[in-house]
C-alpha cells in the first residue's frame, strides 16, 4: 500500500531460538511499555500469552488513578468540578482534540469521542446516507461484523428500501480469502451511479486484511459515493491519514487496540469539509450545539450545530467512561503510531515466520502475507477440529479468540506483547497434533 512506507518486515530475517526472542525484547525500543499494563496471569503465576488485544486491550496501570481522580473531584467538588476539577468536565471531551486527531491522521476538530461504535455508525449514516431514487445502495465488505450488518440493513429499511436490493456485499473471489483492491474498484465502477455509501472496514475483523483506504476512497468519490470507514480493528493498529485520504467519515471503538476498557466510549471522525457545514442534517442534542448558545436553554430552542465532529455529540460526556480514554490517548500520543507500527511489523512478521516453520500443519493463515495489507492480527484457519485446537491452546494459557466456523485470531499488540510471547505461542501451536 503506497502511503505506508512500511514493507520492511519482509526483508527482516528471524531465527526461531528462544535466545533470539529474548534478544529482540532486550533491544526493543518500546519494551518499557509492557510494564505500563496489567498482564493477566495463569494459575502457575506466569503471564498468560495474551494475543487478544484486537478484541479487548489490556488495562493500562495509569487508568485507575485517572479514573479515581474523577471520583475524587466529584466527591470533593460536586457540580463545581465541571469547571474546577483537575480535568474540567465541561470541556472534558476537548482533551482529545489533538491526541485523537493525531491517532488517525486527522486535523484537530475532526475527531470526537462519544457514544459507542454502533451508535456512531448510525449517527453518521443519518447524516451521510441520504438515499435518492437513483442513488440508494450501500456497499460493504465481507465478512461483515454483525453489528455493522444490522446497522446498515436497518438504515436501509428506515428509508423504506429493501436490503435485498440496496445492500451490495463485496465477496472475495472463489478460492480466495481476502478482497482484491481492483475488485472493489470495479464494483464501485460498475454500480457507482446507484451507490450512495461505501462503508468499509479499515482492517477486516475476520481476515485481518488492511484495505487500501486511499485508493478505494478515490474510486468511491470519483463515482459520487460517500466513503465511510469502520476502524474498529484499525485504530491504534495501523497508520492512518484520514484527513489527507479525504475519507468522509469514520468510527471506531476504543476498547480493542486502544485499551480503554470494555464498552469504552467510542470515536468518530468527520472530515473538516463536512464539519464546517453546520446545515448538514443530523440527529441533535445539546452537546452538539454551539457552546455560545448551549446554556441559553429554553430561551433559544433552535439547534445551532457546533463546527467540527463535536457538532454530532448528543449528551454531556460520561466522565467515568471517558477517563480510561484519557489514559489511552496519553499512551498512544507518547509512543506515536509510527514507532508502534514499526514494532508491530516486526512482531507480526516474526509470528508469521515462526508459523511458517511448523511442518505438516493442518491450518493456514488467511491474513495477507503483504505486511502493508495487514495490521497486528493473523487469522489462522484450522482445517480440522478448529474448536478442539482452540481449546488446547486455551489450556496452555494462550488467550486468542475463536471466530465461527474455523478461525483462530491472534494479534500480538506491540504496546505490551513481547517477542517472547510470540515465541511461546508458536512453540505451543507447533506442539499440537
Ligand atoms: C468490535 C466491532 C464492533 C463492536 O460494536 P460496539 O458498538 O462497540 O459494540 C462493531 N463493528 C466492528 C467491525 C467491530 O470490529
Amino acid at each position: 500500500m503506497a502511503p505506508n512506507k512500511d514493507d520492511g518486515a519482509n526483508a527482516m530475517s528471524f531465527s526461531n531460538t528462544e535466545a533470539v526472542a529474548r534478544e529482540m525484547d532486550a533491544t526493543d525500543p518500546l519494551r518499557k511499555w509492557r510494564d505500563e499494563f496489567h498482564i493477566p496471569t495463569a494459575p502457575n503465576g506466569e503471564p498468560v500469552i495474551y494475543l487478544c488485544g484486537n478484541s479487548l486491550g489490556l488495562q493500562p496501570k495509569r487508568t485507575r488513578s485517572i479514573l479515581e481522580q474523577e471520583l475524587d473531584d466529584w466527591a470533593r467538588l460536586g457540580v463545581e468540578a465541571h469547571f474546577d476539577g483537575m480535568r474540567p468536565w465541561y470541556s472534558y471531551h476537548e482533551q482529545f482534540r489533538e491526541t485523537g486527531a493525531r491517532l488517525v491522521g486527522a486535523r484537530p476538530g475532526e475527531v470526537v469521542m462519544m457514544n459507542s461504535l454502533t451508535v456512531n455508525l448510525h449517527l453518521m449514516m443519518v447524516s451521510f446516507y441520504r438515499p435518492t431514487r437513483e442513488r440508494y445502495k450501500i456497499l460493504i465488505d465481507y465478512p461483515t461484523f454483525p453489528s455493522d450488518t444490522y446497522a446498515v440493513k436497518t438504515q436501509i429499511i428506515h428509508h423504506g428500501l429493501d436490503p435485498a436490493d440496496a445492500l451490495t456485499v463485496m465477496q472475495p473471489r472463489e478460492g480466495e480469502n481476502t478482497l482484491r483492491t481492483e475488485d472493489i474498484e470495479h464494483a464501485i465502477e460498475r454500480e457507482g451511479d446507484s451507490i450512495a455509501l461505501v462503508l468499509l472496514a479499515g482492517v477486516n475483523f475476520f481476515t485481518g486484511q488492511f484495505y487500501d483506504i486511499p485508493r478505494i476512497t478515490k474510486a468511491a468519490q470519483a463515482r459520487g459515493c460517500v466513503m465511510g470507514v469502520d476502524l474498529a480493528h484499525a485504530a491504534g493498529n495501523v497508520p492512518l491519514q484520514l484527513h489527507d485520504w479525504n475519507v468522509d467519515f469514520a468510527c471506531w471503538c476504543n476498547y480493542k487496540y486502544l485499551n480503554s476498557g470494555p464498552g469504552a466510549v467510542a470515536a468518530c471522525f468527520v472530515h473538516e469539509r463536512h464539519g464546517r457545514n453546520i446545515d448538514l442534517p443530523r440527529f441533535a442534542g445539546w452537546w452538539g450545539n454551539d457552546p455560545d448558545s448551549r446554556f441559553k436553554m429554553h430561551l433559544q430552542p433552535e439547534f445551532v450545530a457546533r463546527q467540527g465532529a463535536d457538532g454530532w455529540q448528543l449528551s454531556n460526556p460520561p466522565i467515568m467512561a471517558l477517563a480510561p480514554v484519557v489514559a489511552s490517548m496519553e499512551i498512544f500520543d507518547a509512543v506515536g503510531m509510527a514507532a508502534l507500527r514499526e514494532k508491530s511489523l516486526k512482531l507480526t512478521g516474526y509470528l508469521e515466520f515462526l508459523l511458517d516453520q511448523i511442518p505438516n500443519k493442518r491450518y493456514e493463515v488467511i491474513t495477507p502475507r503483504d505486511p502493508a495489507a495487514r495490521g497486528a492480527q493473523l487469522s489462522i484457519l484450522a482445517h480440522d477440529e478448529p474448536k478442539a485446537l482452540f481449546k488446547r491452546l486455551q489450556q496452555q494459557h494462550v488467550v486468542g479468540d475463536f471466530r465461527e466456523p474455523n478461525v483462530i485470531r491472534v494479534a500480538p499488540a506491540p504496546l505490551y506483547n513481547s517477542f517472547h510471547d510470540v515465541w511461546r505461542f508458536a512453540k505451543i501451536l507447533a506442539g499440537q497434533r
